[in-house]
């Protein structure tokens, strides 16, 4: 950041040295000659000299007179005596010791002795309350609005203009008319410039360039500050800056060289007074405000409010009533600015002391613009008309300045939301990953979770030691087929299994012997069913049952018969047994038709019977009913 602030002071450098070069003082002579008794006297200067004069001294004066130049010659008109000029007429004071008014209307001539030379002058004529007629040599070169006796006849005008004479004799004679009803005083205010033509158009050139270019500053940074406000409304400090910048470029062009007259010579001449001196009020409290929001610890709302009802009062005042009376209240609007601009220097040197970003830039540019104005005001006192530009390099500084303040604050927000947008992104990021992570964890742990439930399921139907079904997948099963069957209108079979001397098996081979020949008839049993054909289970002990769903008598038969010789065909040896010299079943099948209220209990019971008949027969057999 620091960088990138040593970095701005090259362009601020830049804009200096351009107003700087386009405000070179003209060169002025230490004792500026100064006309006596209505006669400057200029011709002792080189006939080649390019120094421009004020014509400042003593005018001749006819006050109520409108003269013009073959008057006075002819003695015509009566000399009221000598003025002072620049000077308003009311200073002037009469034989008698008072007074002129402010209103009225008066002709001013000097006579001029310049070197005998056939080179082009020009004078630059200034604005002047508020019209005139200026003649040179008896030629008529500058007219501002229309001079008049009365209220009626005056047109009040406010303008620059440059004109240019050959006078080769050394002989110059300017009449000046002026009348004024419309402002507070009337006469000349600011010198006339004389000088060889190149160097009176040099300077005026010099001082459009100037006030152009301040122009356009102004103009620009108006708009662009506006225009981020108007896009980025949370920061009203970009809006306050911006109409002030705006505000101070539309006074700029009805001031000094006056251009908005040049572009608009017919605009009303009461209305563009009373723009100059709206914007004038304006620039106090949209600064304030806008330091408000600069620095908002600093800053106290109530002087801005302060500033705010002033200025308004005083536009208010200003659109109702006519120039020459809100003229008299002006004064006291500039001892408020005063009071402002020391407000505003203390209100940045606390900023600096509590090292508010920006601060030391804003009491720079606000410095410029004070002391500037200050030089400048102080050359309009001393006369010393070339001075006056120098208000435009601290106008342009301040701009400059407080532009640069804006900028950073807003490049701090941008760094900042980038920042932020950055983190934000990193952590959603960060976030995707872990809920992706956390996802995985929870998938792997649903996938074990359902294996688990499925072998759950499995092992809470499955008889652990045989792995055929157990008693409860037993019972489930017989009785849903059961009501199935009943549907269907078809038989159903049930089987129920015995191993024949299965105590003495375990007796002659031990239980886990016993355990395993559980196990091989199991497997003997199931694999003689087809997938579908039913289900076998261990019933209990030694006792295995099969259910055959829709299985008829005869195929149950059948099937029993394929069972028994599937376990016989296991030939495990079994010694003990009574049956034969290897394991053997007896099986009780039973086979009913269900009805809907058909008891599971009743098919086990009759194949229990069957079984049991089985036995009592000698065993390794099957019995059914009948
Ligand atoms: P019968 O021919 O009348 O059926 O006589 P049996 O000995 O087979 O029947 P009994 O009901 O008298 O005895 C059943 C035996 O089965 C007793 C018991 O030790 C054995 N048995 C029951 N469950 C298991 C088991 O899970 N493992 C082993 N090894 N033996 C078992
Ligand atoms: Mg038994
Ligand atoms: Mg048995």
């Amino acid at each position: 950041m620091k960088l990138r602030t040593c970095l701005s002071f090259p362009l601020l450098m830049a804009i200096f040295m351009l107003l700087a070069g386009c405000t070179t003082p003209s060169e002025e002579l230490d004792i500026e000659p100064e006309a006596v008794a209505g006669l400057l006297d200029l011709s002792k200067l080189p006939a080649d000299n390019t120094t421009l004069f004020a014509l400042n001294g003593e005018w001749s004066f006819y006050w109520n007179q409108l003269l013009e130049p073959r008057d006075v010659p002819a003695g015509r008109g009566q000399q009221t005596g000598y003025i002072e000029m620049p000077s308003n007429w009311y200073k002037y004071t009469t034989e008698d010791g008072s007074n002129l008014p402010l209103t009225g209307f008066a002709t001013f001539v000097l006579d001029m002795k310049i070197p005998h030379s056939s080179q082009t002058k020009g004078i630059l004529v200034p604005p002047m309350y508020s019209n005139y007629n200026l003649w040179v040599n008896n030629q008529l070169l500058a007219v501002s609005g229309h001079v008049g006796a009365s209220k009626e006849q005056s047109i009040p005008q406010k303008d620059t203009r440059v004109i240019y004479f050959d006078a080769p004799s050394g002989n110059v004679q300017l009449v000046l008319q002026i009348s004024n009803y419309h402002n507070y005083a009337g006469g000349m205010f600011e010198p006339l410039l004389y000088g060889p033509a190149p160097a009176i158009q040099k300077n005026h050139d010099r001082n459009l360039a100037v006030q152009f270019i301040l122009f356009g500053i102004l103009l620009l940074s108006g708009i662009y500050h506006i225009g981020l406000s108007f896009f980025r409304n949370k920061d009203t400090s970009m809006l306050y800056f911006g109409l002030f910048c705006s505000i101070v470029a539309l006074r700029n062009t009805l001031v000094g060289e006056v251009f908005f007259t040049k572009v608009f010579p017919d605009f009303p001449w009461e209305i563009a007074m009373k723009i100059e001196y709206i914007c004038l009020y304006s620039m106090v409290p949209l600064f304030a405000l806008f330091l408000q929001r600069l620095f908002p610890a600093e800053a106290s709302a109530l002087f801005s409010k302060i500033s705010v009802i002033l200025a308004a009062i005083y536009a208010i005042v200003t659109i109702a009533v006519t120039a020459n009376v809100y003229y008299l209240i002006l004064l006291y609007y500039q001892i408020f600015i005063v009071i402002s601009f020391v407000y505003a220097i203390y209100l940045m040197i606390r900023a600096i002391f509590y090292k508010r970003d920006g601060a030391i830039f804003a009491l720079v540019g606000f410095s410029a613009f004070v002391l500037t104005s200050l030089f400048d005001l102080s050359g309009f006192v001393l006369q010393r008309h070339s001075w006056q530009s120098f208000h435009s390099l601290g106008v342009a500084t301040f701009i400059v300045c407080f532009s640069l303040v804006l900028s950073r604050k807003l490049s701090t927000s941008f760094n900042m939301a980038e920042q932020l947008a950055q983190q934000l992104t990193e952590l959603n990021e960060s976030l995707d990953k872990k809920v992706r992570e956390r996802t995985l964890v929870i998938e792997e742990s649903n996938k074990k979770l359902e294996e688990l439930n499925r072998q759950l399921q499995e092992w809470s139907l499955v008889d652990g030691l045989t792995n055929v079904s157990n008693r409860r997948h037993f019972d489930e099963y017989l009785s849903n087929q059961l009501l199935h069957c009943a549907k269907k209108n078809t038989p159903l079979t049930l089987l129920l299994i015995d191993i024949d001397y299965f105590k003495l098996y375990n007796d002659a081979n031990g239980h886990i012997q016993g355990d395993h020949c559980l196990q091989e008839v199991a497997r003997a049993i199931k694999a003689s069913l087809s997938p579908h054909q039913g289900l076998a289970a261990r019933y209990g002990g030694e006792e295995f049952a099969v259910v055959l769903p829709s299985c008829n008598k005869e195929n149950a038969l059948a099937m029993a018969q394929i069972l028994c010789t599937a376990i016989r065909d296991l030939h495990i040896p079994h010694s003990k047994s009574l049956a034969a010299d290897h394991v053997t079943v007896s099986i009780g099948v039973a086979t009913i038709q269900p009805g809907p209220d058909t008891n599971h209990r009743a098919i086990i019971d009759l194949a229990d019977q069957n079984l049991y008949k089985a036995k009592s027969m000698g065993r390794n057999r099957v019995c059914a009913n009948e």
